[in-house]
């Protein structure tokens, strides 16, 4: 049988794992009938449209891909405000994965794919705009599946608005709701029909997370407005709000503000439940707040008209949880499972391209939703877990480990040069605010284990030096 030709993701934007049936969605029935599906797909926390889109181009969580929400701050680089740069992401992709095994990718709009990730770009692009209709993506698939040749893309991914707005302005139960699934379901049927006349393609569907019923918010203006709490700062999207403090004495003031909402869950940084895959030391807040079923927070006195629904919350709630249905080359027919998670979703790609997924993602592929494919070992040279010397700010990360933020701020000095073959970066200890900043010592090509989960620092001119002098510093992290 051998690997897909073609393969199509599609992700669909706010997608609830019910509103298929609830609409009576043609195409998706159609592909679970004909193919494999699972009764939900389980978003990464926070379950919002970045995190998860990121644990789906990536197989990992966000405390390795470092995307902890559509908005957050990050200690080294600043504010992300749902920015495309790819700088921020901090796991391989996969069309790059794709790509550095010569697999042509093409991508209808998905956060980060819009500039190259570390140097390597999908071989199509189309930049983002917000004003794009989903069915000129789904042209331009079709324009795409119509090329020949080197050019030909055999990895489709593409984004679509889906029905997200809709249940935010009228809740998930909303009738508009369901007229706009048929209406992305109608999307679907045109790629359906196009990849007939296409041998070995696949559709994979999937979406980044569901709807939950609001009526109330959560203004952290109000709540955080008093004594020292006012000096704690929150940055939130959604369900999830986090919050970062100059000091203790605001942190403490803070969280006492927070734990007289009822029903609201925080949780201090080094205190994260491990089970939310959720701690990057550089941008996780001091405290995190999850807000109760039913409110969201919102920052800022800006007036804007009230959410009917909203998602963010934790991804067990069935509510947050999504789509996932797959058809063709290499899907199991007819295979169904009660639930799948987003980080399984990747090395699922992976194996129906016949390429190594990147290594030691947090997803696996499953097999009983596979047929007639094997899975494929990563390329023997040149360990992924090596920081790339000729990528300057390089970063690297490890199973359960976070390693990130591969640029020092544009304003600060580079570290001064250090003796001999040895470089230096700032590690900074996980969850222990009261410590200073420890500085290690990397010796280029040596062997350093830490046994802690730790952010690193290298600055832009120390990369470049490195990359210079053809000598790879090959950090590995236990
Ligand atoms: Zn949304």
């Amino acid at each position: 049988m051998g690997p897909a030709e073609t393969v199509i993701l599609l992700s669909i934007d706010g997608m609830r794992w019910d509103y298929p049936a609830r609409a009576r969605a043609p195409a998706l029935a159609s592909m679970a009938a004909q193919g494999a599906s699972a009764g939900s797909l389980v978003p990464p926390f926070p379950s919002s449209t970045f995190p998860s889109h990121a644990t789906l181009a990536t197989g990992v969580y966000p405390d390795r891909h470092g995307i902890v929400n559509n908005e957050f701050f990050d200690r080294v680089r600043g504010d992300f405000r749902r920015d495309d740069d790819p700088a921020w992401l901090l796991a391989e992709p996969l069309w790059v994965t794709a790509e550095r095994q010569g697999v042509r990718t093409a991508i209808a709009h998905w956060v980060f794919s819009y500039a190259p990730w570390r140097g390597i770009a999908a071989t199509h692009r189309m930049p983002f705009s917000a004003e794009t209709r989903d069915s000129e993506k789904i042209d331009r698939i079709l324009d795409w599946l119509s090329l020949s040749g080197r050019d030909r893309p055999r990895l489709i991914l593409a984004y679509l608005h889906g029905p997200d707005a809709v249940g935010h302005s009228e809740g998930p139960d909303a009738p508009a709701v369901l007229d706009r699934v048929l209406r992305t379901d109608r999307l679907v049927a045109r790629l359906l029909k196009a990849l007939d006349g296409v041998p070995r393609s696949a559709l994979v569907v999937v979406s980044d997370h569901g709807m939950a019923v609001v009526s109330r918010t959560l203004r952290t203006r109000g709540i955080l407005g008093v004594g020292e709490a006012r000096r704690a700062r929150a940055v939130s999207t959604g369900a999830v709000s986090n919050i970062y403090c100059p000091d203790a004495r605001a942190c403490s003031a803070a969280e006492a503000a927070l734990r007289r909402i009822e029903g609201l869950s925080l949780f201090q940084l080094d205190r994260l439940p491990e089970g939310l895959r959720y701690g990057v030391p550089s941008r996780t807040g001091d405290l995190v707040a999850i807000a109760p079923m039913g409110a969201y927070f919102v920052d800022g006195t800006k007036e804007t008209p009230p959410a009917r629904g909203m998602h963010g919350y934790r991804p067990e709630l069935r509510e947050m949880q999504g789509i996932f249905f797959a058809r063709g080359a290499g899907v199991k027919a007819g295979a169904r499972r009660d639930s799948l998670r987003a980080v399984d979703v990747a090395p699922f790609i992976c194996r129906l391209l016949g390429i190594a997924p990147a290594p030691d993602i947090d997803g696996v592929a499953p097999e009983n939703l596979l047929a007639g494919t094997h899975p494929v070992p990563p390329p023997a040279s040149g360990s992924p877990a090596t920081t790339d010397p000729g990528r300057p700010g390089g970063t690297t990360q490890y199973p359960g480990i976070f390693l990130g933020q591969g640029r020092a701020p544009a304003d600060r000095p580079p570290p001064p040069p250090v003796a001999g073959d040895a470089w230096r970066a700032t590690l900074t200890r996980a969850g222990r605010r009261s410590e200073p900043p420890s500085t290690y010592p990397f010796v280029a090509s040596a062997r350093t284990r830490l046994s802690f989960p730790a952010s690193i620092v290298v600055s832009t001119a120390m990369a470049s030096a490195v990359a210079g002098s053809k000598r790879c510093p090959t950090v590995w992290i236990a």
